[in-house]
């Protein structure tokens, strides 16, 4: 269990005219190498800003108010631009939602790959990076590689454009890839064909990855250690085994209630969390969760819980844990249970 990746009380907020708005509120996590930890919650929640903490990829009006990201023990919050622009894109890559607007579509996809190569090995021969690129194109399954190295954008599916991404994320072989909802704009097949290729890459390459979703069920399909987010915050964190058969959070289970049954009868519909997510330029004192919480007493408008343990390696943030509570026997989202 090595750790490349240490995140520790990382608090990201904006200015906007309505005022200060916390996305990120004290989020703790750590990364192994070779893992695949997942982040989910809905929008809002404070996972995409958590990404982008990491890589320093935020608007002018964001700014990191506290805490830290150590990644192979180096301090990213205070590591200078110039630093920052030679890790991006060697050491952390990136996968965002939409691969046509991170695509030039002016500019042939194997030439777009070529320079991620070349921006950070610059004297790497003009055929040893075209042999790369093809190889990258090969081991992301994209057809007839060669003749493709030369299409634009437009001539790509939208699953194939993905692949063009992922060849571009992994080009400088990075130890830690972030995938920002990758799959979100494709159909399930293709979702289902570049997860399973995304769980292979990182077999033969080590490379740990942090993917982004508001999707258990690709979480799922990938990882291995799921986070939670709600309001800025980590309200639980266990295996992806655990966070399935024994939810210990009140969100967690109504996340679990809303996901798609493919077994139930097709008239039932799907069951959302009633009520809708805080407002973060005046998060509330408590739980954030507790105007939704089917479970909320008085001091969950009053205090916010820590993250503590349920189990082991399983963490939780709610009032519950200390009681004798129905917990993961019981799931108030799901009728008639
Ligand atoms: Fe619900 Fe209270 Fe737990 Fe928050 S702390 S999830 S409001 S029971």
């Amino acid at each position: 269990m090595e750790p490349i990746l240490k995140i520790d009380n990382l608090k990201t907020s904006f200015l906007t005219s309505s005022g200060e708005v916390q996305a990120v509120r004290g989020v703790s996590f750590t990364v192994n190498r070779g893992d695949i930890l997942g982040i989910v919650g809905e929008s809002g929640s404070g996972k995409s800003v958590t990404s982008m903490s990491i890589l320093r990829l935020l608007p002018d009006t964001a700014r990191i108010k506290e805490g830290s990201i150590e990644f192979h023990g180096k301090n990213l919050v205070t590591t200078s631009k110039k630093e920052m622009r030679e890790i991006r894109g060697e050491k952390i890559s990136m996968i965002f939602q939409d691969p046509m607007s991170s695509l030039n579509p002016l500019v042939p996809v194997g030439k777009q790959v070529a320079e991620v190569i070349l921006q950070h090995h610059p004297d790497t021969g003009r055929e040893a990076v075209r042999q790369e690129v093809l190889e990258l194109f090969r081991r992301v399954r994209i057809p007839e590689p060669e003749k493709r190295f030369h299409s634009f954008p437009h001539a790509f599916s939208g699953g194939m454009r993905q692949r063009v991404m992922i060849a571009m994320a992994l080009a400088n072989k990075p130890d830690l890839l972030i995938a920002d909802e990758p799959t979100t704009a494709l159909d399930v097949t293709i979702q289902n064909q570049i997860l399973r290729q995304l769980r292979e890459l990182q077999e033969q390459s080590g490379t740990s990855i942090l993917f982004i979703t508001h999707d258990l069920g690709v979480v799922a399909e990938l990882c291995s250690h799921v986070l939670v987010m709600y309001g800025g915050l980590v309200m639980e964190q266990a295996s992806i085994d655990e966070i399935f058969e024994h939810p210990g959070h009140p969100y967690t289970m109504g996340l679990l209630a809303s996901m798609p049954d493919l077994e139930q009868d097709k008239r039932v519909r799907l069951r959302p969390i009633p009520g809708s997510p805080p407002d973060m330029t005046n998060p509330p004192k408590g739980c954030p969760f507790a105007p939704r919480c089917p479970y909320a007493r008085k001091i969950c408008a009053q205090e916010c819980p820590d993250l503590a343990a349920l189990g082991e390696g399983h963490l939780s943030r709610c009032f519950l844990q200390y009681e004798d509570a129905p917990a993961d026997a019981h799931n108030p989202f799901r009728n008639g249970e």
